[in-house]
């Protein structure tokens, strides 16, 4: 890769480029790979650090320190409070996720467009389905080989099927994978088709440079046009780089308006409309070892709830991310790590209706953090609530001797089904009951033709600003109830073929 490494980096540096993207994330890393394909001039600049595959730390706590923003720890304000989970690396979120490929549902797209009739014409569904084929075939997306899943995953096929749900081995763009089971820190063997490895490595053999370790701090104006931007290094320089066609922001549905907010261009409801997928999870106990940390990372899901809002998937973290959840010490904490490899736990991602709205942190200073307050809605949690009932009976029907359905108030263990079932009339129906993290985040820099209502046009530009573009999920008027990274790069795909369209060179 063409890689200027922030810190090492220190003085000043002034550079020009046709364009400047925000962010190397799967939006990022779509919008770079085809401008520079297009013969121009691209700067992709990257607050986090460029990492190989054997650098990504074996263990999920220094992954989170090294790789993810905030430590992995950054936490919405709200009832209840969700943590929220960023990439912070070369690459964005394709580096440390579990490689899951689902194409924008035409549902989903059928209500944004009923709701805005605009966007049909603008992203015309067949171009989306076009850049589908291309992600697909690019990443080399396949569903997981039956060799590679584990027990983990095998469990899952078993017990959805005990209870004749829908299900099927995730598709994901790791046609490669050998089970290592270490997604989330990044693929130790390079196995994952991940942005750094893929598009912006083509990128950089079009001619684009990545500055990592880099933070935009504000983007410039000049007379009412997007004329660069300004960005400081790890190592202390500051960078002014130029853009002769466009800014294309990419910074993820939470940074792209803090940025916008910071660089003081606030018309249209900048951060607000914020949605994402809160996940609940249940453990469970099994008496064979299913040791969660080995096999395809996350390799079966269960996509029949998708209509009620749910989508089931394994997980699979590293042992310590496992042992930290351990209760007691001496004794009984042993006792506990002895039995690590018998736990397995599933999750469900919730399409929730519950809006929030993001703003830069007052605590943040210049290092753009990030504020985002969110309440979810009480069919949210009547979701919640069904999601655990799915998981717990699907692992009893698995298997397993007991599990836990993480319902604070509610048991703390259950053995049989016709308990778990009875969480989804009498689980609490308070949010705080439940712990919830959510990966898919969307909604706040919304596309629309109404400047009122929304941040850019259906094209991708920004209503007032000449010369912005935002091609991240925050353009995403919904959430969209599955894994969003192929979506993502879909409509980064379109979001280019505009720029080019439409900015004019020079
Ligand atoms: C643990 C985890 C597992 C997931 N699993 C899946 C999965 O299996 N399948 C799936 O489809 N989705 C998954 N997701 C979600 C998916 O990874 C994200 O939706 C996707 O990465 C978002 O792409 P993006 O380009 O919009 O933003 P990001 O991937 O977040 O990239 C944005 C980049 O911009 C950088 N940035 C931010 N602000 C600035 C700034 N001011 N200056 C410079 N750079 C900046 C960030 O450091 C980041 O690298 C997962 C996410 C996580 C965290
Ligand atoms: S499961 Fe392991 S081998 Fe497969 S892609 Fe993920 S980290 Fe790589």
């Amino acid at each position: 890769m063409n890689l200027v490494d922030g810190a090492q980096l220190t003085g000043t540096e002034h550079q020009r480029y046709d364009f400047v993207v925000v962010g190397s994330g799967p939006a990022g890393a779509t919008v770079a790979r085809a401008l520079a394909r297009a013969g121009a001039s691209v700067a992709v600049v990257e607050e986090g650090p460029a990492v190989t595959p054997e650098q990504c730390p074996e263990d999920g706590f220094s992954a989170m320190a090294e790789l993810y923003r905030d430590l992995g720890a950054s936490l919405t304000i709200g009832h209840p409070p969700i943590a929220y989970v960023q990439g912070r690396v070369v690459g964005g979120g394709s580096v440390i996720n579990g490689a899951i490929s689902w194409r924008l549902p035409r549902d989903v797209f059928g209500e944004w467009t009923a709701a805005d009739p605009a966007l049909a014409e603008a992203l015309p569904w067949p171009e989306i389905e076009a850049q589908h084929d291309e992600i697909e075939t690019d990443l080399d997306v396949v569903p997981t080989h039956p060799a590679v899943a584990g027990a983990k995953n095998s469990l899952m096929a078993a017990g959805a099927e005990a209870l004749g749900l829908e299900h099927r081995p995730i598709a994901r763009y790791a046609s490669a994978c050998r089970g290592l089971g270490r997604c989330l820190q990044g693929c130790p063997e390079g196995h994952k088709a991940s942005m750094d490895r893929t598009y912006l490595a083509e990128a950089c053999r079009h001619g684009a440079q990545i500055y990592c370790s880099t933070r935009v701090e504000a983007v410039n104006v000049d007379r009412g046009r997007a004329a660069g931007i300004a960005a400081v290094a790890e190592a202390g320089a500051t960078l002014q780089l130029g853009a002769r066609r466009a800014v294309v922001l990419a910074a993820s549905a939470v940074q792209t308006p803090v940025l916008l907010w910071r660089s003081r261009i606030r018309q249209g409801p900048v951060g607000d409309f914020f949605q994402c997928h809160p996940g609940v999870s249940v453990a469970g106990r099994f008496a064979e070892p299913v040791r969660m940390w080995t096999g395809a990372t996350q390799g079966h899901e269960v996509i029949g709830l998708r209509s009620e809002g749910l989508k089931i998937e394994v997980l699979g973290y590293d042992r310590a991310l496992v042992a930290f959840r351990l209760k007691g010490v001496g004794r009984t904490l042993r006792r506990g790590v002895g039995e690590l490899a018998h736990w397995c736990q599933w999750g469900a991602a919730i399409r929730a209706r519950g809006t929030g709205r993001v703003r830069p942190s007052v605590w943040g200073g210049s290092g753009g953090r990030a504020s985002v307050r969110y309440w979810l809605a009480r069919e949210d949690v009547v979701r919640a609530r069904r999601g655990v009932r799915v998981l717990g009976e699907m692992m009893l029907a698995a298997g397993a001797e007991r599990v836990c359905p993480g319902v604070h108030g509610w048991h703390a263990e259950v053995c049989d089904r016709a308990t778990m079932a009875g969480v989804e009339q009498d689980g609490p129906l308070d949010p705080t009951a439940y712990s919830m993290a959510a990966t898919h985040l969307f909604g706040t820099c919304r596309m629309g033709s109404d400047p009122r209502t929304s941040v850019v046009r259906p094209d991708f530009r920004h209503h007032a600003v000449r010369g912005l573009y935002v091609a991240d999920s925050s353009v995403f008027p919904s959430n969209i109830g599955v894994n969003p990274q192929t979506s993502i790069m879909a409509m980064a795909g379109l979001c280019a073929r505009r720029l080019l369209d439409e900015s004019p060179p020079g």
